[in-house]
């Protein structure tokens, strides 16, 4: 139901949240100006501007209690003067405070503090947090947050629980300081409060077991206790994750109700390629994998379904016979990997397996030359390839099918959302068949994939043995040289792994090529090369070429092999500066040796000066090769964000939700959706009005409002 409140708002907008902030009385055009400097435009970014921390009295630390030991602490104090010591590029700028118990602390700006003497005159009240050192007698916070408090000091005094608001370069430029928030959002919540809709209606409310939307709005910039702080935040948590997973639950089922190419049951094809094609048998959860793929193609309905299966648990060939069924069928087949080398072996496997089935495959690159690329994109308009394997090079303007029926998207971490969907609207709405060898979470998974269908292939196929994981001192690495040297001589392969960080590249790459002169001069007997991003496409070609045609015997490459390269005859590895590497990225890399039936190694070497995040990582690499543990363990240590690069992965920014912490809230926030698309799919119930405009998305005009979807 619609609070509708005493003041009156402009026209036909019914939601407080939609208003822009320079059409509500009191707030000036300069004030309007500023806030816009820093994307606030409406009511609703106003209130949605939560707060940064809290300020209470409980977690006030009085000065004379502060301890070197301490983390973050908040110390509330009166100014006594600011200071700049020394002169030029070395002067720093220091405040000192006292508080309520006698006690002197300062902080101290070793830049950019000039401004402070003029906001922080003595007898100030102002509130410094971060971590305490001491030097000498005094404590000093190096660069603290610093708050101006005074005016409510005597608040504060009686126990209340005081907000503070985001900051930053931009805020401090438009002079936007926590206090000015506070009183915006103080005036507008006063002013407008009751227009605050409830966006969601009371069953949701109930379903979830959280608070009414207003009050958690209120109560998360003015908390009366801690308590109410708490329900706000779950309330806002909630809201925030439930709007989340809406758009994946109701994409997923109007996806449903498209029609996908009509492929009917396997065929002639597969049954050849099973019965001679195939050198081994495929593992229970292939076969599993393969009758979901297998009924979703014939369904009549659009498939979009990922299969999540670890390094080596063998998602290629299922792709295989998923495509030998839509060729069977008269359709073509895209394939597409993240990097041309990888491209380039898939297209050389699917050749060697398909060819003789007689099925042509043809290879779509970036670099192609026009007179090798023209006369494919002619072929595979006309239908004559079958199957289109290439970089996002296959996505490109310019490529038409014949008849797209089915789109395998190989590593698909790898790909953005805007590509997924690029590759989507090629053709007639083609089944996609997505892979992926990070496998994650499920409240992550939920998260990203919440508009797919998964199947998880769990298991290897047989015989696989764990891959043996030892890290090593950078002092020790002639022992690694020793180890690799030991599985050459039984006519296996080596990798040996460089980090290419984008600041050092020049330096890294230098690593990588004094490394291979280094390793010729030791191994004279032995064929060394090297694999970079920075070589042309014909080179990297050749030399993947040699490698897996046993011409290389140690491969010393970057991370341009990290994903999806497969010589089985490659058994060991080792990963320079193992460090530098996030943990799922270890084991992509590892991923590459021990394919075959062979015992595979892995060697991290690393300094001894560890973090002791690096060193949890790297144990964690020796102790287990799951995938799933060590994804598990990768979010925690590293949290959602830096999971996958958060650009690339097509996560959200929530404003409180925290994929990590909040992974039950997920699940609840997606059976509510769920829930809601059993009842009202299209949102036509009249009690589901706010809810439906809340829920659908609005563009920003210049003037006015429009409604998009
Ligand atoms: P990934 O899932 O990492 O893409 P691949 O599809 O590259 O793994 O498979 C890894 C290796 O295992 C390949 O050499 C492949 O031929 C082999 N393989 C796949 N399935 C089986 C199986 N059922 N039994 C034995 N080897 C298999
Ligand atoms: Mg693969």
């Amino acid at each position: 139901m619609l609070l509708r409140g005493s003041a009156p708002v402009t026209n036909a907008i019914d939601n407080l949240l939609d208003v822009p902030l320079s059409e509500l009385p009191r707030i000036g055009n300069k004030r309007c100006e500023a806030l816009a400097s820093v994307g606030i435009e409406t009511a609703g970014d106003l209130l949605q501007l939560y707060p940064r921390r809290y300020l209470d009295r409980s977690s006030i630390t009085p000065v004379r209690q502060l301890r070197e030991t301490m983390e973050e602490v908040t110390v509330v104090g009166t100014v006594l003067h600011v200071k700049q010591i020394g002169q030029g590029p070395r002067a720093r700028h220091e405040m000192m405070i006292r508080s309520d118990d006698g006690g002197q602390c300062k902080g101290v700006w070793f830049r950019g503090g000039r401004w402070l003497a003029r906001a922080y005159p003595a007898g100030r009240v102002v509130a410094f947090s971060g971590k305490p050192q001491k030097y000498g007698a005094t404590f000093s916070f190096s660069h603290p947050d610093v708050e101006r408090i005074d005016d409510e000091a005597p608040r504060l005094a009686t126990g209340r629980i005081i907000a503070l608001y985001p900051g930053g370069q931009a805020f401090d430029e438009a002079r936007i300081t926590s206090r000015a928030v506070r009183r915006l959002v103080y005036d507008v919540i006063k002013e407008h409060g009751l227009s605050i809709p409830e966006v969601l209606p009371t069953w949701l409310r109930t379903y979830a077991a959280v608070i009414e939307g207003p009050r958690a709005l209120r109560a998360i910039h003015f908390p009366k206790s801690q308590e109410e702080l708490a329900e706000a935040k779950r309330r806002l948590i909630f809201e925030e994750l439930f709007q989340f997973q809406w758009t994946l639950v109701r994409g997923r089922a109007l996806q449903k109700q498209h029609a996908g190419p009509q492929i009917g049951e396997p065929g002639a094809l597969t049954q050849a390629f099973r019965a001679s094609g195939l050198p081994f048998t495929l593992t229970d959860s292939q076969e599993e994998v393969l009758v979901q793929i297998g009924q979703d193609l014939s369904s009549g309905v659009q498939m979009n379904r990922l299969v999540q299966g670890d390094v080596g648990s063998g998602k290629t060939v299922v792709a295989i016979l998923a495509m030998l069924q839509a060729i069977d069928h008269g359709f073509q087949c895209a394939f597409m990997a993240p990097t041309e080398i990888l491209a380039e072996q898939h297209a050389q496997t699917l050749s060697k397996w398909l060819a003789p089935l007689g099925i042509k495959v043809g290879l779509l690159l970036g670099g192609q030359a026009k007179r090798v690329r023209q006369p494919l994109i002619n072929a595979i308009a006309e239908g004559e390839v079958a199957i289109v394997v290439g970089t996002h090079a296959v996505i490109q303007a310019g490529v038409a099918f014949r008849s797209l029926g089915l789109a395998v998207v190989d590593e698909q971490h790898r790909f953005g959302v805007v590509q997924r969907a690029k590759l989507f609207s090629k053709g007639n709405r083609p089944h996609m068949l997505l892979m992926t060898a990070t496998p994650i979470p499920r409240s992550l998974a939920m998260t990203l994939y919440g508009d797919l269908d998964v199947s998880i292939m769990r298991g290897m196929p047989k015989g696989r043995k764990p891959i043996e994981t030892t890290r090593f001192l950078e002092r020790d690495r002639d022992a690694v040289w020793t180890r690799i040297a030991a599985e050459i001589d039984k006519g296996h392969q080596a990798y040996v792994v460089y980090p290419l960080v984008e600041e050092s590249e020049a330096m890294d790459l230098r690593d990588a090529i004094s490394a291979v002169e280094m390793l010729k001069e030791a191994f004279p007997r032995y064929r060394v090369d090297v694999l970079h991003g920075r070589m042309s496409s014909a080179e990297k070609e050749d030399v993947m070429g040699r490698f897996s045609r046993g011409d290389i015997q140690v491969l010393v490459s970057t991370t341009v092999i990290e994903v999806g390269v497969d010589v089985p005859n490659a058994t060991v590895m080792a990963i320079e500066h193992a460090e530098r590497f996030g943990l799922s990225q270890l084991h992509q890399l590892r991923g590459r040796v021990g394919r075959g039936g062979d015992q595979g190694y892995c060697f991290l070497i690393a300094g001894h000066a560890l973090s002791a995040e690096g060193q949890a990582r790297l144990a964690a690499m020796c102790q287990t090769t799951d995938g799933f543990k060590i994804a598990e363990m990768d979010l925690k240590l590293r949290g959602a964000g830096d999971f996958f690069g958060t650009r690339q992965s097509g996560l959200p920014a929530f404003k409180l939700a925290d994929l990590v912490r909040d992974a039950e809230w997920i699940g609840i926030a997606r059976k509510a959706a769920l829930a809601l698309a059993n009842r009202d799919l299209h949102l036509v119930d009249p009690s589901h009005r706010v809810l439906k405009s809340w829920l659908t998305p609005t563009v920003r005009a210049r003037s006015g409002f429009i409604r998009v979807g």
